[in-house]
């Protein structure tokens, strides 16, 4: 979508880093983090949200999740949320489904 910022961040307009990239999902740090670490999941193609990812494509969905759980094991302690906002009422901003994974406390190397 023409207007879609995470479709832009997708696609490479930004320049932005990919802490992970799958065939169906890229993961990135949010510009705004709540917590020490905040990544953010999506998909690469456009849905609304994680409802409408779930209903046109389960394996998208799978992909999704499980680079999700991999960042997190990745950039924290193993105490972390995995959550999607969905609906503006719910906090939603971003009108391209995707994940935020968080925690407060990195992985220690
Ligand atoms: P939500 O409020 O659940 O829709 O989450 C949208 C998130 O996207 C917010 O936490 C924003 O800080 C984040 N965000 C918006 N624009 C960017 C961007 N260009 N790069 C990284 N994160 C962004």
């Amino acid at each position: 979508m023409d207007d879609c910022v995470f479709c832009k961040i997708v696609a490479g307009e930004f320049n932005t880093e990919f802490l992970d990239e799958t065939d169906h999902s890229v993961a990135f740090r949010d510009i705004n983090p709540e917590q020490k670490v905040h990544a953010l999941i999506v998909p690469k193609n456009h849905y609304r949200d994680i409802v409408e990812l779930a209903e046109a494509s389960q394996p998208e969905l799978l992909d999704l999740i499980a680079l999700g759980i991999k960042v997190a094991q990745e950039q924290s302690n193993g105490a972390f949320q995995f959550k999607f906002n969905t609906g503006a009422e719910a906090g939603q901003t971003v009108f391209h489904a995707h994940g935020h994974v968080l925690s407060r406390t990195p992985k220690s190397n």
